[in-house]
């Protein structure tokens, strides 16, 4: 072996879901939302120019508008390259203790790939078998906690008394809430921010504002997170944020009735397809998410994947331990749901 060799970091990478190049496929593989942003965000790509500039490094405009719009102060907010950006640099600043980290086992899987990365030690705690924390398992002594609340991929979704209780539990270490799906139908853990300093709560622009092409996330809790995580931002890369992202990220927050729309339009195509879904002999945890996670009763996930990906239609399956049997499916539009239902019935001859 090369002695060099021997410095190379060696990291197993997360695998996105696939992004195929066809354009006739019906795509419910990586919880994108079917609809385009709001219309301004489309008509100020027009507008956007000074390109030629570097961006603003504090990307102000974005962090004032998401303050105000969250009723919370500039010193609150963080933004960064997608939140899967403000997820990676919130490890490296707050998952520094010689404690293990704890996240589900079953849940977002770069959690696990950022520890490896970070040379973190972490400790996984097994859901139970109906997919819900556990939060007892959160009570022993740690080096930080994290969890998406709804969780993925299972779709379900944590009481705001139980993140508390999590808190109440682990006052001395960084709780991160990664609150990607809260917006099609949870209450977010923004209400718990006034009492307890050492809460992060990290959203994206990805799912429910449509913008995943974008790669906007931000983070809010108290300053003197806040300004941790813009020490360790300023130390790797001033300019993350782009020019065009921090102009359109604002313009987005400003139609609020866009945004109620096309959350509860998904919402609502959400529960239908549930309903069909349990008809063809489906079961799934309840999902607060844009997404279900369903198994079937006697066809494999794997087979009905394979034969959907056949036809076009994209779904995502996960070959780990606990839920090789689910497919993962993002909600679409009606069409597209029924589009599926049709393929479904033909295979299962339903
Ligand atoms: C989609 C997702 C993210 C990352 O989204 P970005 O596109 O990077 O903002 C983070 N956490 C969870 C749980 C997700 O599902």
């Amino acid at each position: 072996m090369k002695e060099w060799k021997k410095n190379i970091r060696q990291v197993v990478p997360y695998v996105p879901g696939e992004q195929p190049k066809c354009t006739s496929m019906i795509k419910l593989n990586t919880n994108e939302n079917p609809y385009p942003p709001a219309p301004s965000v489309q008509k100020m790509c027009q507008n956007i120019d000074n390109l030629r500039l570097y961006p603003d490094p504090a990307a102000s405009l974005l962090v004032e508008t998401i303050a105000e719009y969250k009723g919370l102060s500039p010193e609150q907010v963080f933004v960064g390259v997608g939140s899967d950006d403000v997820l990676a640099m919130s490890f490296l600043t707050f998952f520094n203790g010689d404690q293990p980290i704890f996240f589900p086992d079953i849940t977002y899987s770069f959690y696990d790939v950022w520890a490896e990365l970070f040379q973190i030690p972490y400790c996984t705690k097994a859901l139970d078998e109906n997919f819900q924390i556990k939060k007892e398992d959160y009570y022993w002594s740690n080096g930080g906690v994290i969890f998406p609340n709804p969780n993925a991929p299972t779709g379900v979704l944590m009481p705001l008394s139980d993140i508390r209780d999590i808190l109440d539990h682990n006052q001395d270490v960084i709780v991160i809430v990664d609150e990607a799906y809260i917006d099609f139908g949870g209450i977010s853990a923004q209400v718990l921010l006034d009492n307890y300093e050492n809460l992060l709560i990290v959203q994206t622009f990805s799912k429910s504002r449509s913008m995943a092409g974008m790669r906007i996330g931000y983070a809010m809790g108290s300053a003197e997170l806040i300004r941790a995580l813009n020490d360790v931002k300023y130390s790797f890369n001033s300019y993350t944020m782009n020019q065009p992202s921090i102009l359109l990220g604002a313009e987005s927050i400003k139609d609020e009735a866009y945004f109620r729309e096309t959350t509860n339009k998904i919402i609502a195509t959400r529960e239908w397809f549930k309903a069909e879904m349990k008809e063809l002999g489906f079961t799934f945890p309840d999902s607060k998410a844009n997404f279900i996670f369903a198994t079937h009763e006697s066809v494999s996930a794997k087979e009905i994947f394979e034969a959907a990906r056949e036809q076009n239609i994209y779904v995502r399956y996960f070959n780990k331990p606990r839920i090789d049997n689910y497919l993962r499916i993002t909600i679409g539009t009606e069409e597209e749901m029924q589009a599926l239902l049709t393929f479904l019935r033909t295979y299962l001859k339903k």
